[in-house]
């Protein structure tokens, strides 16, 4: 525990650093809406904590982990703490879709037990320094949002879940969530499709406007948040895994997707950007109190 607050700690070093976009796990528009949803739900206690130590938006900190990835590579690794954060955006699920200590074979897979953490030093927050709460706020954050994308679970369900290791010629399988797909014509991974299409085809109308998308997709009443938030973090892994498990159905390398595609989970990327936001602000209200 005291290497990885170390960790944490050092990351504040690079916070004001960043300004690279990148595409990530459901894409800025996606990170950005739940964190505008769970703003819409702090208690009074924990939006004047939030605002104190961030001096800024949930919204506008919540893509930060994906930059300090961004900017660590496009410099060649010299953040510190970089390389233990970096396996903190994915997580695998078993057979029934519970949590397992299965990792990928680059290590990735760690997102749950570093949120729990986080979550941790979070419920100390009066016993950190400023920087640590704010490095520790940032992640959870941005892992909360992370844990409800569809292709940043891992299911060990399927052979080709992870990518294959080289074979005698030098090739590999690769994992189901990096075959090629085509969208607008445009190649790219299965994963990139939804961390960086998935939600703007919604409503291209309101042309990525997080907080019109926030708008639109807070539909619950207070019983249905409240039962959202039921259980905990392993709970929602469980309920985020078996929503998020159909992606996989019905796509294979070099199918084209479109919009209908996109339409047609709709209604499931919608009730998880909501869900991440509900449960995003019931993590800080509880931490915050
Ligand atoms: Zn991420």
């Amino acid at each position: 525990m005291k290497n990885a607050k170390r960790v944490v700690i050092a990351l504040i070093v690079a916070v004001s650093l960043f300004s690279i976009h990148q595409a990530s796990a459901w894409g800025v528009l996606g990170h950005r809406t739940i964190a505008q949803i769970a703003e819409n739900y702090l208690t009074p206690e924990a939006k004047a904590a939030t605002e104190k130590y961030l001096n800024a938006s949930l919204p506008s900190v919540a893509l930060w982990m994906d930059r300090t990835a961004s900017w660590t590579k496009k410099r060649k690794g010299h953040i510190p703490g970089y390389e233990q954060t970096s396996t903190w955006h994915t997580l695998v699920v078993d057979e029934r879709y519970r949590v397992s200590s299965v990792q990928t074979p680059k290590g990735s897979g760690n997102l749950v037990p570093n949120l729990k953490m986080c979550i941790e030093n979070l419920k100390n927050y009066r016993n950190l320094t400023d920087s640590a709460v704010v490095v520790n706020l940032k992640c959870v954050v941005h892992m909360v949002g992370d844990m409800h994308c569809p292709t940043h679970i891992y299911f060990l369900e399927f052979p080709d879940c992870f990518q294959s290791p080289k074979d005698a010629n030098g090739k590999r399988t690769p994992a189901r969530d990096r075959i090629s797909v085509y969208f607008n014509g445009k190649k790219m991974t299965y994963h990139s499709f939804w961390d960086g299409v998935g939600i703007t085809q919604i409503y291209p109308e309101y042309s990525k406007d997080y907080k019109y998308y926030a708008k639109a997709f807070d539909k619950a009443s207070a019983k249905q948040r409240a039962k959202f938030c039921k259980g905990g973090i392993d709970e929602w892994v469980h309920d985020s895994a078996k929503s998020c498990r159909p992606v996989y159905n019905n796509v294979k390398a070099g199918d084209e997707l479109d919009r209908d595609f996109i339409l047609s989970y709709s209604k499931m990327t919608q009730r998880q950007c909501l869900k991440a936001g509900c449960r995003l602000a019931h993590i800080l209200n509880e931490c915050f109190k």
